[in-house]
């Protein structure tokens, strides 16, 4: 198994390990003792298929369950979190294990970090979204007002441990919309890596390519925090999909028909890949060929919502300076380039290019 060092620039330095004895590598890792209680932070969809190998592997004080989904991902259930922190009568020197994917991994950080102005916490995610990309580079939030990850700030955690055996029961469509961050991936900064994870369907990678997939997005996504943690400038270019793909995602848990957020991020590809060909020099047959891999990996390209409701979400883009987005697009297959600007007749142009 591979293990990989990440060092924050501005946090004290940790490191992310990919390694299948979670505890081991965590009492190897920390010192366990220094702390005066151990709470594990999860939801229920976590919960019934690992309350017992947390209580064995993890041997928390306390464990915190809240409601699964992205619709939960707000200020009630952070609320929830504080008062159930208080309950369980949580000092500062308590440390927090965070188990479970995107969604309790950004907010149960936001509430580690807030809580009496910070106690320590440790990511272990349990979805693909979260081992590839969520758990590294200290953004926590949850979204608010009707725009996503409105409320929230940058907080490192102490040790970020994956564990590919959680994804075992993760359901197909979770585990498929996780690939669109690990084709993004591909996309801005690996052309043979984009070949590689799109070269069959997600779920019939072997458990051996899974891991090297795990641990290469992790290298990817590495490399650019190192560079760059608070998302100045290189890190921008993990936001490739997600000015449109996020305004998709907070439109769509508007309607009945929610997207996942791998889902929207897929269509947001599509749309950033059309804006990338009609800025730069990228050739049309890249979008053709794009919008065939997503397919085959099982990934949305359109979306059944209507143009205005994406284009109003926009209005919410937490980038937006000086009332201008800077984009990040794709300059070729391989190679992300960001702080684009665009003109608002393209950008309406590629939001209803993936709208039905
Ligand atoms: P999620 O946390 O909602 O998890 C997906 C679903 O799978 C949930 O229903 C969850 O209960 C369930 N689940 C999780 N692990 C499981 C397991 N091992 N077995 C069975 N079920 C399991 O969603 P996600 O896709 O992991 O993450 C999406 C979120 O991540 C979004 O809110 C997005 O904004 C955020 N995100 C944050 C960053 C960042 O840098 N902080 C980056 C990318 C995405």
């Amino acid at each position: 198994m591979k293990k990989i060092q990440i060092k924050s620039k501005v946090d004290n330095s940790y490191f992310v390990i990919v390694d299948h004895d979670i505890r081991t590598t965590l009492h190897k890792s920390i010192h366990i003792g220094h702390y005066s209680k151990i709470g594990v932070i999860t939801d229920k969809n976590v919960i019934k298929s690992w309350k017992s190998y947390i209580n064995k592997e993890l041997a928390p004080d306390f464990i915190i369950t809240v409601e699964p989904g992205e619709k939960h991902k707000n200020i009630n259930t952070l609320k929830f979190l504080w008062d159930s922190l208080i309950k369980e009568k949580c000092d500062k020197s308590t440390l927090l294990l965070i188990v479970g994917g995107g969604v309790i991994g950004d907010m149960a950080a936001l509430a580690a970090s807030t809580y009496l102005r910070g106690v320590d916490f440790i990511h272990i995610p349990t979805t693909i979204i979260s081992q590839v990309d969520s758990s590294m580079g200290g953004k926590t939030a949850v979204n608010f007002s009707g725009g996503k990850n409105i409320v929230g700030l940058y907080s490192q955690p102490k040790l970020v441990l994956i564990n590919s055996h959680f994804l075992s029961t993760l359901p197909d469509r979770e585990f498929v919309s996780g690939f669109a961050e690990v084709i993004k991936h591909g996309l801005i900064a690996d052309k043979n890596y984009y070949d590689f994870c799109t070269s069959q369907h997600p779920l019939k990678f072997s458990k051996k390519e899974l891991n090297e997939i795990i641990a290469r997005s992790c290298q990817i996504k590495i490399k650019i925090l190192n560079k760059d943690i608070l998302q100045q400038n290189e890190r921008k270019l993990v936001l490739f999909g997600h000015t449109i793909g996020q305004a998709i995602e907070a439109a769509s848990l508007e309607s009945s028909t929610p997207l996942l957020h791998g889902e929207a991020i897929s269509i947001g590809m599509v749309a950033e890949t059309l804006l990338s060909i009609k800025k730069f020099s990228l050739p049309s047959k890249e979008l053709a060929e794009l919008e065939k891999r997503l397919s085959k990996s099982g990934l949305p390209i359109r979306t059944n919502l209507e143009a205005k409701k994406i284009e109003k979400k926009l209005a919410f883009d937490k980038k937006i300076t000086n009332g201008e987005i800077p984009w990040t697009l794709l300059k070729d297959m391989g190679e992300g380039v960001y702080n684009v600007f665009l003109d608002r007749e393209q950008i309406i142009e590629a939001i209803r290019y993936v709208c039905l």
